[in-house]
């Protein structure tokens, strides 16, 4: 036993570090059958190419050593065959996985052919699964109040879901869909509808505009104004609006664009929300889910629904 300890003062990014090498030793300890995503990282020690383990090990080798499937590309993935693989690890960037606008075409696969995946290779277990998958960038692409990459990486999740319903039987399976916290992106109202964003229409992305006529909505300074706009972020002109060149739906639909902000913050800094957040649920015992309720609570009805 060690009975008197030095505490020495710790920088923030080594912190998160030592914080990130943590959590994927806590996932490994649970043994899953399936884990895939970014972060390949903190999987790997410093000295080998990209590692930032400060312990020395290779949780790669040492998955593989404890008989794990390892893919580092969506070639891999595909080529896993659910008949022969009981566990399977993809790890498909060091850092985090591309937000959905920016994912190549061969290295990453996306949320979906992930979930798809996970599923052929879990629903072989004769004993029943839990999966979580996460979108977990849109929460970056918010507090970057870039609302496009957000907006973006939220309909591949939802292809996500999607690929999940289209693979279960909800007579034996429940399907919770919800997020962890809100932000504080809006939807400015009186716009007319703007369909879809595709190559040629800005859609939710674009300005707002008269419902009867077409043209752009004006501000109190006669300037027009983008359909989704945030409470605080790092987009806030110094003064009046009316400084401003007038948004059209070509800036404000551009990948580059931040979108305003009602307060100012540094970059990247908008904050989460405190809005009630939405939570969905399909199959079996998804009547449990109901009305209004504290998020700890779901933790406990998903426990409930698995037998627990
Ligand atoms: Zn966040």
């Amino acid at each position: 036993m060690r009975r008197t300890s030095i505490v020495q003062p710790i920088d923030e990014a080594t912190l998160i570090e030592l914080t990130q090498d943590a959590i994927v030793d806590q996932f490994l300890a649970l043994e899953p059958d399936v884990l895939m995503g970014g972060g390949a990282q903190y999987f790997l020690p410093k000295g080998v190419p990209g590692g930032k383990r400060t312990d020395g090990r290779n949780l790669v080798d040492e998955l593989v050593a404890g008989g794990y499937t390892y893919v580092a590309d969506k070639a891999g993935l595909t080529a896993i065959d659910p008949t022969r693989v009981t566990r399977a690890v993809g790890l498909f960037n060091l850092s985090h996985l591309n937000y959905e606008l920016d994912r190549g075409p061969t290295a990453e696969p996306s949320l979906a052919e992930m979930t798809t995946k996970a599923i052929d290779i879990l629903s072989r277990n004769q004993g029943g699964y839990f999966l979580m998958v996460e979108g977990g960038r849109i929460d970056h692409a918010l507090h970057a109040t870039n609302a496009i990459r957000a907006v973006t990486d939220a309909v591949a999740f939802d292809d996500a879901i999607q690929a999940a319903l289209d693979k279960v039987d909800l007579a034996n399976t429940l399907i919770v869909v919800t997020a962890d916290h809100d932000h504080t992106m809006v939807i400015n109202g009186y716009s007319r509808r703007a369909g879809p964003t595709t190559p040629t229409s800005a859609g939710i992305l674009g300005v707002v505009k008269d419902i009867v006529t077409g043209e752009p909505s004006r501000d109190a300074e006669n300037m027009p104004y983008s359909v989704l706009s945030f409470g605080n972020g790092e987009n806030r002109v110094a003064g009046a609006r009316s400084t401003m060149p007038p948004l059209t739906d070509d800036v404000a639909s551009a990948p580059g664009y931040h979108q305003e902000a009602g307060v100012k913050m540094g970059l990247e800094s908008e904050t989460h929300g405190g809005g009630d957040i939405m939570l969905m649920a399909s199959g079996a015992g998804a009547t449990r889910f109901k009305g209004t309720m504290v998020n700890t609570r779901v933790f406990a009805l998903v426990k409930q629904a698995l037998g627990f």
